[in-house]
C-alpha cells in the first residue's frame, strides 16, 4: 500500500507553489497526497512568519501533527528560518528544514523510510522545484525570484528569506513550456518581490516580453508587483492578448505620512496615477491589494486616508493585515504603537469597505464578456475564473474542464464570495 503524505501550507503564493511542487515529487515517488486532517505517514507543514497570527497558526499546525504517533513530521518555511533554535528543542519533529533546503524534502523523507541517511546539500538551488502535477491545480505557478532587498520598515521577510535572487531566464521559459506541455493553460509568475527581478541584466519587463513569445493558447497572470516598477513600458505590456487584466499591487497604506514611515518607495498620489493610467487603457482592469492597519503612529485621521484611498481606487479585493510587531525591524522600535483593540476595529472597517467595493467591481462587469478557464463541473454548471480574476459560473450540458469558454455575464449572485453568472457566447 502506498504511503500517505499530508500538507498544510500557510502564507504566500510562493509557499503554495513550493508545496505543490513538493506534493508532485511525492506523487511521482508513489505516495498518495491526502488532506491534512486525515491519517498520514508524513505531515509537511510549510510555515509562515509574516505576522504574529502566522506564527500562531504555524505553531498550532505543528502541534497537531506532533500528536500523530509514528508519523514523520517535516516543518519547513519562514517560521523555521526565524525561530529554528527554539523549534530544535521541540520533540516530535522529524525534520526541520530551512527555506534554502526545502526542495530536498522528498528525497530526505524517502531515504528515511528506506533506512538511509540522506546527506543534505546546503548549497542546493532555491529554484530547483519540479513541474507541478496537473492533477493538483488548474493554474501553474512558476517561481521566478526569491528574497528581497527593500527592507520596508515593518517587514521581516528580507531577514528571513535573504537578499533578492533571480532565476535564470532559460530555466523560467523551460519551466513554463513544461507546464504548458502538461496541459496547463494559465501560468502565474510568483516571487517574494518580482519587481526587483534582474538576471544578468535582464529586467522583469524583458523577461515578460520573452515569455509572451511562447506559442500556444494560454494566458499569463502576474501575481503581485510593487508600485515603484509600474512604468509606461509595463502598462504597455498589459495590452498583449496573453496578459490578464489583473494585478495585485500592494498599497499597504493610503496615507503619505505612513507610507514614508513604512519606507515604501512611492506616494499615494503616484499609486493613484498608475491605476488611472492603466485603466485609461484597459477600463475594467482589476486591481487587488494588501493594506496594513494600525501601523505605529496611524491616527484615526491617517487611517481615514487609507479608507478613502480604497474607495477612490475601487479595489476588486483587499487583503487586510493588522500591523504586527516583528522584532529586529525598524517599525518595532517606533513610538505610538496602536492598541490591538483599535487595530481590530480598523480591520473590521476595511473588511466592510472591501466587501462593498468587491460587489461594485463585479457588478460593473455585468453585460461584458469574460474568457473563463473552467475548473469545475457540478450539477450542470461549469465554473472557473475569467481573465479579470473574477469567479464565473455558467450552464453547460458537458464538462468543459480546463477549456477556455467565452461567457457573457448576466448577473451577480451573492454569497460568501459573490460570483458572476453568464451564458456561453
Ligand atoms: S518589498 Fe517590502 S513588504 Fe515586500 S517583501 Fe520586500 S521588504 Fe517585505
Amino acid at each position: 500500500m502506498s504511503k500517505k503524505v499530508a500538507f498544510n501550507t500557510l502564507g504566500c503564493k510562493m509557499n503554495q507553489y513550493e508545496s505543490d511542487s513538493l506534493a508532485s515529487d511525492f506523487i511521482k515517488g508513489g505516495y498518495q497526497v491526502v488532506p491534512f486532517e486525515d491519517p498520514a505517514d508524513v505531515y509537511v507543514i510549510n510555515t509562515c512568519t509574516v505576522t504574529n497570527k502566522s506564527d500562531r497558526k504555524s505553531r498550532n499546525s505543528i502541534n497537531k501533527a506532533r500528536k500523530q504517533e509514528d508519523a514523520v513530521v517535516v516543518v519547513t518555511g519562514c517560521y523555521v528560518d526565524s525561530t529554528k533554535e527554539s523549534l530544535e528543542s521541540s520533540t516530535g519533529i522529524t525534520f526541520l528544514i530551512e527555506n534554502k533546503r526545502k526542495n530536498q524534502i522528498f528525497s530526505m523523507v524517502d531515504a528515511y523510510f528506506n533506512g538511509e541517511l540522506k546527506h543534505i546539500n546546503s548549497e542546493k538551488d532555491v529554484f530547483d522545484f519540479h513541474t507541478t502535477d496537473k492533477g493538483l491545480r488548474t493554474r501553474a505557478t512558476i517561481k521566478i525570484q526569491d528574497g528581497c532587498d527593500s527592507f520596508c520598515s515593518y517587514c521581516i521577510i528580507p531577514y528571513v528569506r535573504g537578499a533578492g535572487i533571480s532565476r535564470p531566464v532559460s530555466d523560467i521559459e523551460d519551466s513554463i513550456k513544461d507546464h504548458l506541455k502538461q496541459g496547463f493553460k494559465e501560468i502565474v509568475l510568483t516571487g517574494i518581490n518580482m519587481s526587483c527581478y534582474n538576471y544578468n541584466g535582464v529586467t522583469f519587463i524583458e523577461l515578460l516580453t520573452g515569455i509572451l513569445k511562447i506559442d500556444g493558447d494560454w494566458r499569463l497572470r502576474i501575481s503581485s508587483l510593487e508600485p515603484d516598477m509600474m512604468d509606461d513600458k509595463i502598462v504597455e505590456l498589459f495590452k498583449h492578448p496573453k496578459m490578464t487584466p489583473h494585478l495585485h499591487l500592494c498599497l499597504q497604506s493610503g496615507s503619505e505620512t505612513i507610507l514614508k514611515e513604512m519606507k515604501r518607495t512611492y506616494s499615494y498620489s503616484e499609486y493613484r496615477e498608475i491605476i488611472e493610467n492603466i485603466r485609461s487603457i484597459i477600463p475594467n482592469f482589476n486591481v487587488t491589494t494588501d493594506l496594513i492597519v494600525g501601523f505605529p503612529g496611524e491616527s484615526d485621521e491617517l487611517f481615514m486616508e487609507s479608507l478613502n484611498a480604497c474607495r477612490e481606487i475601487g479595489f476588486g479585493h483587499i487583503h487586510t493585515f493588522k500591523y504586527s510587531k516583528r522584532e529586529g525591524t525598524i517599525a518595532a522600535k517606533l513610538p505610538n504603537q496602536v492598541s490591538e483593540k483599535v487595530k481590530s476595529e480598523r480591520s473590521e472597517s476595511v473588511r466592510g469597505v472591501a466587501e462593498e467595493l468587491k460587489l461594485n467591481y463585479r457588478k460593473s462587469l455585468i453585460g461584458s464578456n469574460q474568457r473563463v478557464l473552467v475548473e469545475k463541473y457540478e450539477n450542470g454548471f461549469c465554473s472557473g475564473f475569467g481573465e479579470n480574476y473574477v469567479p464565473v459560473s455558467f450552464k453547460s450540458s458537458v464538462d468543459l474542464n480546463n477549456q477556455f469558454v467565452n461567457v457573457k455575464l448576466t448577473e451577480l449572485l451573492s454569497g460568501n464570495d459573490p460570483y458572476l453568472v453568464g451564458e456561453i457566447v
